[in-house]
């Protein structure tokens, strides 16, 4: 398929059977399109209420962005608490903090009874203020989603730097559950879970169509040809490829760098005992984590829209020397540390940056779970779990956010003018509040 990146992604754990493509028809209760962790957590849900699954995978499983991210086990969710009531309403924005909680707890359990290792650290992640300017209003923040039941905490500049968090990150919104993963461990772990638990799994098999134009939906591949009761999409940034669900998603290109493992010295510099996953209060956040190679990863900060949902990677280069450059401003103490990887996936955006839930289709057995703007460890984790309990016909009220009538992204060309000037303003709002925090530093100096 198109957009695959030639870059050093890291965390690439190449799945066990090279060979295993679909070549004929086949027949099976459920037919899943997709092998990160939505699809493959959904197939095993599905299977254990005693399902015939079958899993189409264009790539390897976990060539997408569940084997390419920064590995945030994060009950983060995007947008501000007000925001949030506003759009969900106040019971709906308790029901999301339960979500992401229970996304979380679920992710480690499933880890746990799979047993799964994937170098996970339960230290939580921490959202961390880097200008005097946005340290208030971090605070109010912290306040509001407590009150709607969100297990956070305020932690001042002093008791960021009793954790030895470096300065740069001045206070913060701890996460209490969570932590950081290597995220192509765990979808590995996920993908050997399946196929031990005689989930069909067909890489390399992309999916060309999908007819559901009959009771019996079909999948069509290049190779043969899967019919099922029920169809199951979790192809996340790279549904408008596939032709579905064109206008509830967009597909952003997100890229991190790596740096090579530190030295004694640069560790002791660094401090960071703690090893919590970090963000920043940019409008573009940018997120930092210790790796198990001993290096620290850097991601997002520039995200990029390319027209007709293409997946271009245009870009990656400029985007990589930015991350480089925030990098050596917060962490100034490797200014001389090499970058040992570059890398880039594709997150799927919703107009709201929550996920959607849902089923369509003319016989209405076409479900879907995407959308996870950027959060989709432990949200495709168990949204993926609820899905299988849709199609077996359960409802958990957890999903009520995510059922309903979202936004549509506007058409092309607006889609992309509209993604290029609200992308293109938040990115220089990020440059000024950086070029406001180098004058402070000048200054002080
Ligand atoms: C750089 C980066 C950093 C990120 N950091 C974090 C983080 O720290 N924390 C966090 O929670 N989230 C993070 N995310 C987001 C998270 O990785 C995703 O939300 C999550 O992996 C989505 O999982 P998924 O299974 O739904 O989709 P994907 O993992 O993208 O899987 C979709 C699969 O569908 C396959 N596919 C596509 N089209 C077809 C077809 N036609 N036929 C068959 N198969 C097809 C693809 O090859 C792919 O394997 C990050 C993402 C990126 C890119």
């Amino acid at each position: 398929m198109t957009g695959r990146p030639a870059d050093s992604n890291p965390w690439s754990t190449p799945c066990a059977d090279p060979d295993m493509k679909l070549d004929g028809d086949l027949r099976a209760d459920v037919v899943v399109v997709g092998a990160g962790y939505t699809g493959l957590s959904t197939a095993l849900a599905l299977r254990e209420a005693g399902l015939d699954v079958v899993v189409l995978e264009a790539d390897r499983a976990g060539a997408g962005a569940s084997g390419r991210n920064s590995g945030h086990l994060s009950t983060t969710v995007g947008n501000p608490a007000k925001v949030l009531v506003r759009s969900l309403g106040e019971e709906g924005a308790r029901t999301l903090f339960r979500f992401s909680d229970e996304a979380v707890a679920y992710t480690e359990r499933l880890m746990g009874s799979l047993g799964i290792d994937a170098d996970y650290l339960a230290n939580g992640n921490i959202g961390a203020s880097v200008h005097p300017n946005h340290d208030a209003r971090l605070e109010a923040e912290v306040r509001a989603r407590r009150a709607l039941g969100a297990r956070v905490a305020f932690l001042s500049d002093a008791d960021m730097r009793s954790r030895g968090v470096p300065p740069a990150f001045r206070c913060g919104v701890l996460h209490e559950p969570g932590g950081v993963l290597h995220p192509g461990k765990y979808v590995r772990g996920l993908y050997d879970a399946a196929l031990r638990a005689s989930v069909r799994v067909f890489e390399q098999t992309p999916v060309e169509r999908i007819d559901d134009s009959e009771p019996t939906v079909r999948a069509v591949t290049p190779n043969g040809v899967v019919s099922a009761d029920t169809l199951v999409i979790a192809t996340n940034a790279f549904t408008p490829s596939l032709g579905r669900l064109t206008r509830a998603l967009i597909p952003l290109r997100v890229c991190c760098v790596e740096t090579e493992p530190l030295s004694t010295d640069e560790r002791a510099a660094i401090g960071w005992s703690g090893r919590e996953g970090l963000s920043t209060t940019h409008s573009i956040a940018e997120s930092y984590r210790w790796t198990p190679r001993g290096g620290i990863a850097v991601g997002t900060r520039i995200v990029r829209y390319a027209r007709n949902s293409a997946l271009s990677t245009k870009g990656d280069e400029a985007a990589f020397s930015v991350l480089e450059q925030a990098l050596r401003m917060r962490l100034p103490m490797l200014t001389g540390t090499k970058i040992a990887a570059r890398w880039g996936g594709w997150v799927g955006f919703t107009t709201d940056t929550l996920p959607l839930l849902g089923v369509g289709g003319p016989h209405g057995n076409v479900f879907h779970a995407l959308g996870y703007s950027g959060h989709g460890i432990a949200q495709g984790t168990l949204l993926g779990k609820l899905l299988a309990g849709r199609v077996l016909g359960k409802r958990d009220e957890l999903t009520a956010p995510f059922e309903r009538k979202a936004w549509s992204w506007p058409p092309e060309p607006l889609r992309w003018i509209g993604a290029g000037v609200a992308l293109g303003a938040l990115q220089r709002l990020d440059a000024r509040t950086d070029r406001k925090i180098a004058a402070l530093e000048s200054h002080s100096r």
